[in-house]
């Protein structure tokens, strides 16, 4: 259910509606828009009876929304959401006219390697950076990320060269760490169905980035950001990162397909990760190219100075070299779509 306000509405109607709702038991959640307010309403406490709401002063109309889900429709907010990002190098926006860069390694493996890929992808224009402290391998005997000690060195590359930093949660635990020490929570592929770690990340007060589980429908992935929405936490930026077929030249088949359906769903940003979505170091900049051209909000690549040592995946990690390419070929093609990159 969403409560419409008029345009003339004032901030006390809008809180006495929300009020009304409360105490019905459900919950609300204001959602500002350029000409009116709307209000969610979710909760799971059975059928609400709207007639007490319509009548309220400011109220212009109630709405029930068909799609499972409700924050995240652009029923709710027709107009983009911008999430902003402030990294120490100036705010990062997803979902505005600006095409978001985030690069750095799979994981972060020592000081000197982080070091060594922050001040290059830096120097080509990235101003955020992304590596795993907590990694999600599918082996227990795979490398499983420094840990605390990993966001420790994110920290110092924050300082270093005033990126903000991007990196995964696993569970709740690594969440409360990354939450203080990141200025994105990344849930990954993997988790995007875990819903505690969901609701968790919902109540965090940094943004999230929200990846696409292996073999999600559109709708359980908006399903998933809906979990992150309902805790109170709007900032969510999507990210398509391939999905499981039958293709074996690729890891995964990049959905690019999926920006445009999401953008129309959802009033929610989205970027694409060439680097899982196709595992292969070659397709990385061709698929950059197109994810662009289609619509996406932002680029997340992951790029290594030493791919063949790499503890993680380095057959799909470019080299700082073709990242300064990428994000030269990126900035043309938003040119022509009249976006620009940074
Ligand atoms: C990652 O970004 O390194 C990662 C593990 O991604 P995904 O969850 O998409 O596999
Ligand atoms: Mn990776």
């Amino acid at each position: 259910m969403l409560v419409v306000m008029q345009s003339h509405a004032t901030e006390e109607e809008v809180r006495a509606v929300c009020a009304r709702i409360e105490a019905l038991g459900f919950r609300a959640h204001p959602i500002p828009g350029a000409a009116r307010t709307a209000i969610g309403i979710t909760g799971n406490s059975g059928a609400m009876d709207i007639g007490s709401l319509e009548s309220m002063p400011g109220v212009a109309e109630c709405i029930q929304v068909s799609k499972p889900y409700k924050l995240v429709s652009r029923d709710a907010k027709p107009e983009n959401t911008v999430v902003r990002v402030p990294a120490p190098c100036g705010d990062v926006t997803f979902g505005g006219q600006a095409i978001a860069i985030i690069a750095g390694p799979c994981a972060i493996e020592t000081r000197e390697q982080a070091l060594t890929i922050a001040e290059q992808v830096r120097h080509a224009g990235a101003r955020l950076f992304r590596g795993g402290a907590f990694k999600p391998r599918t082996s227990p005997y795979s490398f499983q990320g420094l840990g605390l000690a990993g966001l420790e060195i994110l920290a110092e590359v924050r300082d270093r060269f005033g990126m903000g930093i991007v990196t995964e949660a696993v569970d709740n635990e690594s969440l409360d760490l990354v939450e203080e020490h990141a200025d994105v929570i990344q849930i990954g592929a993997r988790n995007m169905q875990n819903f505690s770690l969901l609701k968790r990340a919902g109540r965090a007060r940094k943004p999230v980035l929200l990846k696409r589980g292996l073999s999600a429908t559109l709708d359980e992935f908006l399903m998933a950001a809906e979990y992150i929405l309902s805790e109170g936490n709007y900032n969510v930026i999507l990210c398509e990162r391939g999905v499981r077929t039958f293709t074996d030249h690729t890891r995964n088949t990049l959905d690019l397909s999926v920006i445009p359906a999401v953008q129309r769903l959802s009033h929610l940003p989205i970027i694409v990760d060439p680097s899982h979505g196709t595992g292969r170091r070659n397709k990385v900049l061709p698929l950059s190219r197109a994810a662009v051209a289609v619509g996406a909000d932002g680029i997340i690549a992951e790029v290594h100075h030493d791919p063949d040592r790499a503890l993680s995946d380095g057959p799909q990690s470019i080299l700082p070299g073709e990242f300064a390419r990428l994000v030269e070929e990126v900035r043309a093609i938003a040119s022509v779509l009249g976006r620009t990159v940074g």
